[in-house]
C-alpha cells in the first residue's frame, strides 16, 4: 500500500444491487454454519435428489464413463449433435413447432442458458412478466441484465394457476416478453391447457416471446397431462427449457437446453444474440452432454417414484398429511415435482419478517425451509418444502414447524 493512501477497497458491482436468490442465501449459510458446528439439519430447502438417495438410473452413469475418453475437446458451441438430435427427437414428441438442430442449445444446466437469454434481450428499462411466486433465478438474471421484472400473480384459490387478468394489467409498451414456469416450482401446479391458451392469447396481442421452464415436465404425478405452451403458439416466437438435473438425479453433472421454436423470423436479431453468447461461453460440459441421448430415450426410472408407492408421491402425500394437522396452515396440493407452498393464516400467526421466521426456524428445531419471499412472493405468509426427504425425516420436520409456529399463534 503506498505511504498515506487509505485502504482501498473493492466492492461488488452495483449491477447485483437488487439481485437476490436466497434459495442459497443468508438463511442457507446460517444452516452451513451450523453443520460445520456439528449441528445436525434437517433439510427442506434445496430440491437436489442425488443428495437425498435418489439414484441416477445405472445406463446414464456407465454411458458416462464409457464415452468419457471422447469428450475431452470442446464441442460445438450449441452442442453434441447427438444431444441435439435427441432433443430434437424429445421436442417434436412433446409438439413444439418449426425447430431445426440450430435452435437448439444446450447449457451448464438450465440455469446458465436462462442468464444467457436474459443478457441477449434485455436493455436497460425492459420489461419482461415473470410469475409470483416464481423460481428466483429468473428474476435474478432479469435484473442483472438490466431489465425490469414485473411479476403477475399466479392464484392461489385457482390451482395457482396464473392470473391471466393480472397479466393483461401489468403489460405495458416496455413489455417485451413473459415468462412461464410449468410445472412450477415453488407450487407444484400444472397448467392446463386452457389457462396455457389464454396465456398465448395475450401474449399473441401483445407480441410478446414467451419463456417456457420445463425442467420438470417428466415429474408429474395424479394421471396428469403436460402441455408444453410452445405447442400452442406456432405464430409466436417461444424458447422451451428443460434439461436433466430433476428427470436423471443428475443436478450435478450440469446439463439442460433450450429450443427455441415458432416464428423465428421475428426473432432473428435476438437469436443472434443468444448465438453470440453461446459462442463466447464456447460450449457446455461435454461428458454431460454424452448422455443426453441414453437418458433422454433410456429406461426413464423416475416414472417409478411418481405413482403410489413411490418415495416422490408417497412423500408427497405425507406432507399434505402432517400439514392438515397444524391449524392455520394451509396447502395446494401439489402435482409435480417436488415442491409445496404452504400459507400460514394470517389471522393466526403473528408473522411479519418471514426470513427472521426461517432463521429462527433453524435455529431452534434445526429445519431448514426457505421463506416465500425468496420466491418473490410480496407478503411474509407462505414458505416452501421440498419433499425429497423419507418419509420418517419429512413427517419430524413438519411436526417441527408445526410445534414451532406456537410460539407466533396470535
Ligand atoms: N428452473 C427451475 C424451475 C428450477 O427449479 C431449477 C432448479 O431448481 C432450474 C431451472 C435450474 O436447473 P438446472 O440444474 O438445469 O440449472
Amino acid at each position: 500500500q503506498p505511504k498515506g493512501s487509505a485502504m482501498r477497497e473493492f466492492k461488488k458491482s452495483s449491477k447485483l444491487d437488487n439481485v437476490l436468490y436466497d434459495v442459497r442465501g443468508p438463511v442457507v449459510d446460517e444452516a452451513n454454519r451450523m453443520e460445520a458446528a456439528g449441528t445436525q439439519v434437517l433439510k427442506l430447502n434445496i430440491g437436489n435428489p442425488a443428495t437425498f438417495d435418489f439414484r441416477t438410473p445405472d445406463e446414464v452413469v456407465q454411458d458416462m464413463a464409457s464415452q468419457l475418453t471422447e469428450c475431452e475437446g470442446y464441442s460445438a458451441s450449441r452442442g453434441l449433435f447427438s444431444a441435439r438430435k435427441a432433443i430434437m427427437q424429445y421436442s417434436q414428441l412433446r409438439g413444439l413447432p418449426n425447430v431445426t438442430m440450430d435452435d437448439i442449445y444446450t447449457g451448464n444446466g438450465v440455469s446458465e442458458l436462462i442468464n444467457l437469454c436474459m443478457q441477449a434481450l434485455l436493455d436497460t428499462g425492459d420489461e419482461i412478466l415473470i410469475p409470483m411466486p416464481d423460481y428466483p433465478l429468473w428474476t435474478a438474471c432479469a435484473t442483472l441484465a438490466g431489465g425490469k421484472a414485473v411479476h403477475y400473480r399466479c392464484d392461489e384459490e385457482a390451482n395457482w394457476f396464473p392470473d391471466v387478468d393480472d397479466i393483461r394489467k401489468k403489460i405495458t409498451p416496455n413489455t417485451k416478453a413473459i415468462v412461464i414456469i410449468n410445472p412450477n416450482n415453488p407450487t407444484g401446479a400444472v397448467y392446463s391447457r386452457e389457462v396455457l391458451e389464454e396465456i398465448v392469447q395475450v401474449a399473441r396481442e401483445n407480441q410478446l416471446i414467451i419463456f417456457s421452464d420445463e425442467i420438470y415436465d417428466r415429474l408429474i404425478m395424479d394421471g396428469l397431462e403436460h402441455t408444453s405452451i410452445a405447442s400452442l403458439a406456432p405464430d409466436l416466437f417461444c424458447v422451451t427449457f428443460s434439461g436433466l438435473s430433476k428427470s436423471h438425479m443428475i443436478a450435478g453433472y450440469r446439463i439442460g437446453w433450450m429450443v427455441c421454436s415458432g416464428n423465428k423470423r421475428i426473432a432473428k436479431d435476438y437469436m443472434l444474440g443468444i448465438n453470440m453468447l453461446s459462442n463466447m461461453r464456447l460450449c457446455s460440459n461435454v461428458p454431460a452432454q454424452s448422455v443426453v441421448q441414453t437418458a433422454l430415450w433410456g429406461h426413464q426410472s423416475v416414472k417409478d417414484y411418481l405413482v403410489p408407492g413411490g418415495r416422490v408421491f408417497d412423500q408427497r402425500d405425507c406432507v399434505m398429511d402432517e400439514l392438515a394437522k397444524i391449524d392455520g396452515i394451509s396447502c395446494v396440493k401439489p402435482h409435480a415435482a417436488f415442491y409445496c407452498f404452504p400459507k400460514l393464516d394470517v389471522d393466526k400467526f403473528n408473522i411479519t419478517d418471514d426470513m427472521q421466521f426461517a432463521l429462527d426456524l433453524l435455529r431452534e428445531k434445526k429445519v431448514l425451509i426457505v421463506q416465500g419471499t425468496g420466491f418473490n412472493w410480496d407478503k411474509p405468509d407462505h414458505f416452501r418444502i421440498v419433499y425429497l426427504p423419507r418419509v420418517s425425516v419429512l413427517s419430524e420436520a413438519i411436526r417441527k414447524i408445526g410445534d414451532f409456529l406456537e410460539y407466533y399463534r396470535q
